[in-house]
């Protein structure tokens, strides 16, 4: 199968061809001539098996390809909404990059940056329109966004922009829209609320279930250390400096949790930053360069937060904790070993997380080989950088918290971490070395 026998335009395979694509994902093969078809598509696909592109590419044809006679030519034609600001902004980027030979124009909205960059986007006219619901809704009410024109309506990552609480800006969202539509309808799992969802959007939809991404990436392995609470920091601090991880994404279960693990990270010498939902999305961004660019070591992310980052070739993928729902499990893990590479997948599991990692393995269908706990010796943590506790009653404007976004601050107030930090830095900010789990 190639790009060729889909349908595509030349533009199109051109601009896929720039990409390094050489032949389509199974839900591009499956998703992309009946989106040209101009069918109602319900799709299980996760981050990581090219979804974006399986929406993305017939859908630039179709708005390319028919005149469009529309009344004041300023509204888009087709709306993609995404969950958060990072998967919009991703998509969007997929937009502009697989339309680059089209005379289409697009923009993303979403919340948590300044809003009339984006109305004045809206007011030149886009095509294509990616937005989170609420910036979006904020939009319509204050007038600069019309949505009587939208041909194509996707939702993207559907289970989670349910699992945020989006359910009742999705419904105003589509009482906003024409009722003559095409609608593509992307999630990983199927809930009965994504059942319900679908039911009332969707008309006859063809449906495409790819393969999970645990049957699919077996170039990533995946083990357990049977962990207490007490002994993951230290265990943790040791495998990374031990095996020399430079690029490593720890998982932790709440936003608190991940702010203190990205502190103790950094009083162990290693730069580890936070990325949640209560951060700025300055903060969000920075961090995400800096763990993409290779000078941050450690991002520690909530579920939600990770959710739709694009990150090639991740050596490693850490469960600090174990997620409550055993599917989120496999979109972790889905984050590393991608696009063929080789991953490593780690879980430190306590003794209270015993029935989650058994309900994982029953979702997975195999048992998940357990390790035995190196002997080492703890690594003393150079002091907090000060005493936090008015930082707990909300005193930093929402967004401080325990963590330091971008990692980059020298806890030099007691003496010793910044020479540890610089011996750290200096081993080569690259990830060239890739330890073994
Ligand atoms: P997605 O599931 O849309 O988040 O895509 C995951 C990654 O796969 C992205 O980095 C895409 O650039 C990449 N990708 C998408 N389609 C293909 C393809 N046909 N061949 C190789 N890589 C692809």
């Amino acid at each position: 199968m190639s790009f060729e026998n889909l349908g595509l335009s030349t533009g199109l395979l051109r601009a896929v061809a720039t990409q390094g694509y050489t032949c389509p994902t199974p839900i591009q093969a499956q998703g992309i001539p009946v989106i040209l078809e101009g069918r109602d598509v319900l799709a299980g696909a996760q981050t990581g098996t090219g979804k974006t592109a399986a929406f993305t590419l017939p859908m630039l044809q179709r708005l390319s390809s028919r005149g469009h006679p529309k009344a004041n030519g300023k509204g888009p034609r087709a709306l993609v909404l995404a969950p958060t600001r990072e998967l919009a902004a991703q998509v969007g980027e997929s937009v502009s990059v697989y339309g680059a030979h089209l005379p289409l124009k697009s923009t993303v909205i979403f919340g948590g940056v300044g809003i009339q960059p984006q109305k004045d986007a809206l007011r030149r006219g886009v095509d294509i329109l990616v937005a989170t619901p609420g910036r979006l809704l904020d939009h319509v009410q204050q007038g600069t966004a019309d949505l009587s024109e939208v041909e194509i309506l996707v939702l993207d990552e559907a289970d989670r922009m349910l699992d945020m609480g989006f359910i009742h800006d999705i419904r105003k969202v589509l009482a906003l829209l024409p009722k003559r539509r095409q609608n593509l309808l992307f999630s990983a799992t199927y809930s009965n609320d994504i059942k319900r969802l679908a039911d009332s959007l969707l008309h006859q939809p063809v449906l495409i279930e790819v393969a999970r991404r645990n049957t699919a990436a077996e170039s990533v392995t995946q083990h357990v250390y049977r962990v207490d609470k007490d002994g993951k920091r230290d265990l943790l601090i040791h495998l990374i400096d031990d095996g020399q991880w430079f690029q490593v994404l720890v998982f932790t279960r709440t936003k608190h949790g991940a702010n203190r693990l990205a502190e103790q990270l950094n009083r162990a010498g290693i730069d580890a930053a936070a990325i949640h939902g209560n951060k700025s999305q300055g903060a969000r961004t920075k961090a995400l360069t800096g763990f993409k660019d290779g000078s941050l070591r450690v991002l520690v992310a909530t579920d939600i937060a990770a959710r739709g980052l694009d990150i090639d070739r991740l050596p490693h993928v850490v469960n600090y904790e174990l997620p409550n729902v055993p599917e989120d499990y496999v979109h972790r893990i889905g984050r590393t070993g991608r696009a063929g590479e080789e991953g490593a997948a780690l879980s430190l599991v306590g003794s209270d997380e015993v029935k989650l990692l058994k309900d994982i393995q029953r979702l997975l269908k195999k048992d998940i080989p357990v390790l035995q706990v190196p002997v080492f010796e703890p690594k003393a943590l150079a002091p907090a950088r000060q005493p936090e506790p008015t930082k707990k009653s909300r005193s930093g404007g929402g967004r401080q918290q325990h963590g330091k976004p971008g990692g980059k601050r020298p806890q030099n107030n007691n003496g010793s971490a910044p020479s540890s930090r610089r011996k750290r830095r200096s081993r080569g900010g690259r990830p060239a070395v890739v330890g073994q789990a």
